[in-house]
């Protein structure tokens, strides 16, 4: 039995994939467009809808969302569609608005995970209620304020949460709209084995063009299952135009992917040996580090004793030249190598700093 907080959700219906499928418009525009994605999706054996009604937008003057009205648009397609349809909330009066409405499947922005506030708010009240809640990374790349509301959430009663990566906002410009890091939903994932973490590939992608590499990848991590917006005219779209699919695209994709994250993993022997090579490896890894910081604390000494300073900013910037262009030899990433060294002299530094009696 497993001792985690969260456990992965469950719907009463199959997806058509092996893996959980959520997918609808960025925002609800008109009762029309917004039941034609889902009629769409529906045939396809897609059950899970995803709709905002309430728009967080960077710039005043563009479209907010329909708000409230769209509600009965989203109980509509429940109930004539059979099908499950989520929004987004930011305050305690659209969590008040969507219960009255019967709108129990719902997700907290990225905007609003960050906000510790916002989030105790949502969490008061979400108290008690049997409500299935999708929380979305914050746009800072912070895991703690991820799990933090996740937590928060949890506390109030809620058990069928989920999380999703939707990417984190840098300055400048990258491929993506938003930096996938996905060493933080692995870490996520790390943390608590069993919870539901979908990909949102639209919003990392940020162009249409971008979202099956993105697809690809999230399921490669074993991420649970993705989210993707979807529009029937996404040229002409209110918002997010530029990374949204028709629902024909959406399929050819799915239909594409080849990952199956839910497939048990019996290893293979070729699969166990070659991870005892690997864990060889690390473990002569670790010994070859401690060793390197043994002499670091030596010089740490011999430095301290002749009163020189602890960082050498020209010995540290021939040695990380020489390590790159070995690396390069040896067809190791330079990005990789420069991390790597650069964690590596912070340590070594670290260790040379710390006073000597309290090193061993
Ligand atoms: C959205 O899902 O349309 C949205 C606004 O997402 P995020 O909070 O990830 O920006
Ligand atoms: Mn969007």
């Amino acid at each position: 039995m497993s001792t985690d907080l969260f456990h992965a959700l469950t719907f009463e219906y199959s997806s058509p994939y092996p893996f959980l499928i959520c997918a609808g418009p960025c925002s609800a525009e008109t009762e029309e467009q917004t039941y034609e994605t889902a009629r769409q999706l529906r045939a396809r054996g897609i059950r899970l809808f995803r709709a905002s009604l309430w728009k967080p937008r960077t710039r005043p003057g563009s479209f907010e969302g329909v708000g409230a009205e769209g509600l009965s648009w989203l109980r509509r397609i429940e109930q004539e569609l059979g099908m499950q349809a989520m929004t987004e909330v930011a305050s305690a009066a659209h969590v008040e608005a969507c219960l009255r409405a019967g709108i129990r499947t719902l997700w907290v922005g990225a905007r609003t995970t960050a906000s510790p506030f916002a989030v105790s708010e949502l969490a008061e009240a979400l108290r008690g209620e049997e409500v299935t809640l999708l929380v979305k990374n914050p746009l800072n790349p912070d895991l703690e304020l991820w799990e933090g509301a996740l937590l928060r959430f949890h506390a109030v009663g809620i058990e069928r949460l989920g999380a999703v990566h939707r990417g984190f906002s840098t300055y400048g410009k990258g491929p993506y709209r938003n930096a996938p890091l996905w060493q933080i939903p692995i870490e996520l994932r790390r943390r608590h084995p069993e919870l539901t973490i979908l990909g949102d590939p639209s919003h990392i992608a940020g162009c249409r063009e971008l979202v099956p590499l993105v697809c690809q990848a999230a399921l490669e991590m074993n991420l649970s299952g993705l989210m993707i917006e979807t529009h029937p005219t996404p040229e002409v779209a209110w918002s997010d135009a530029a990374q949204q699919l028709t629902p024909e695209a959406l399929i050819t994709l799915l239909d594409s992917l080849l990952i199956h994250p839910t497939r048990s993993t019996a290893d293979s022997t070729e699969l166990s040996q070659l991870r005892r090579g690997i864990d060889h490896i690390d473990r002569q890894l670790l010994h070859l580090l401690s060793e390197r910081m043994k002499l670091a604390r030596s010089i740490g000494e011999i430095k301290a004793k002749d009163h020189l300073p602890i960082v050498q900013p020209e010995r540290y910037r021939t040695l990380l030249e020489e390590r790159l262009r070995l690396g390069s030899e040896l067809a190791l990433e330079e990005g990789f190598l420069h991390e790597l060294f650069s964690c590596i002299h912070e340590a070594s530094v670290h260790v040379q700093h710390i006073p000597l009696s309290t090193d061993q």
